[in-house]
Parts: structure tokens; C-alpha cells; sequence
């Protein structure tokens, strides 16, 4: 529970619009469900903070994320971004996630981003701010890698 205030604490040292944003998502986290008949589940965990997160999705098609839904626990950062990412990619390709996903991380290694870029990542600019906390990447991250390990497995898997 330490962890849980000394991030808590972080994001409200963060730009004052975006840490406004990870807060709200953190407070009041989107697609907080279970969806039991997922076509793609994945799952990840950041022992350091306690930070896990479940993700499952269902597809309309072979590429539409019809549905999303995650639960989790660990630090605001981690929790924040995982709620932040279920509200952006739902409705989306499988394809266009894999985009935003690059474009995240790309943000986070300081990549600079086109115009088109930053329209594509919407909100999710906010977890720009996280760079400051170069330990914290991680956690910002920690959705995104499981869901293209979720993506990745269900090609994989010759689903589609
Ligand atoms: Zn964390």
C-alpha cells in the first residue's frame, strides 16, 4: 500500500492537465468488468510495485475489438494507464492498436511524434508525464505489453 500512496503522490507532480487525466481514470477506472466469453485473454504483472492486470476482449470479426475489459491492482500509474488504454482501443482493429502501441512507447523513449501522431494518441498524450519518473515506465507500459501479447498469441493460435 506504500507503493500505491508514493505513486499516488507522483501523478499529482505530473503536468497539471494530464496528471488530471490519469487521476480521473484512476479514481474512476473505464471497462472494469470481467467479460467471460473473451475470444483474447492476457494477462501481466510488475512484481516490483504489485502491479497486475487482466485483460480480456471480445471480437466482432476477426480484427474489431467488440469489447474490452480489465481488473487489476498495483500502483496509480499502472492502473490509471491500463483504464486509459481499455477506453481508447475499444471499437478498434486489432491492426490500429498495434500502432498506438508503438506510438506509446515510442513517446516514452522520447521518439518525436508527428502531428498525426499526437491526434492518434488522443489522451493517452497524457501518460507523457511519466517520463519524468523514468522507473514508472514500466508500470505506463505494462497494459500495452499484454495486450500485444495477447494479440500475438491469438494469431498465433490461427484464430484469424
Ligand atoms: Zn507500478
Amino acid at each position: 500500500m506504500t507503493s500505491r500512496k508514493f505513486t499516488y503522490e507522483k501523478l499529482e507532480e505530473l503536468d497539471e492537465l494530464y496528471g488530471e487525466i490519469m487521476l480521473d481514470h484512476y479514481r474512476n477506472p473505464r471497462n472494469c468488468v470481467l467479460l467471460p466469453n473473451a475470444d483474447i485473454r492476457t494477462e501481466g504483472g510488475i512484481p516490483l510495485c504489485g502491479d497486475e492486470v487482466t485483460i480480456q476482449i471480445t471480437l466482432d470479426g476477426e480484427h474489431h475489438i467488440q469489447d474490452i475489459g480489465f481488473q487489476g491492482q498495483g500502483c496509480s500509474i499502472s492502473q490509471a494507464s491500463a483504464s486509459m488504454m481499455t477506453a481508447v482501443i475499444k471499437g478498434r482493429t486489432l491492426e490500429q492498436v498495434e500502432v498506438l502501441a508503438e506510438l506509446v512507447s515510442g513517446m516514452f523513449l522520447g521518439r518525436a511524434l508527428s502531428p498525426h501522431d499526437r491526434e492518434k494518441l488522443e489522451d493517452l498524450k497524457a501518460l507523457r508525464g511519466v517520463r519524468k519518473f523514468p522507473m514508472r515506465i514500466k508500470c505506463a507500459l505494462l497494459a500495452w505489453t499484454a495486450v500485444r501479447e495477447g494479440i500475438n498469441e491469438h494469431r498465433a493460435r490461427g484464430a484469424c
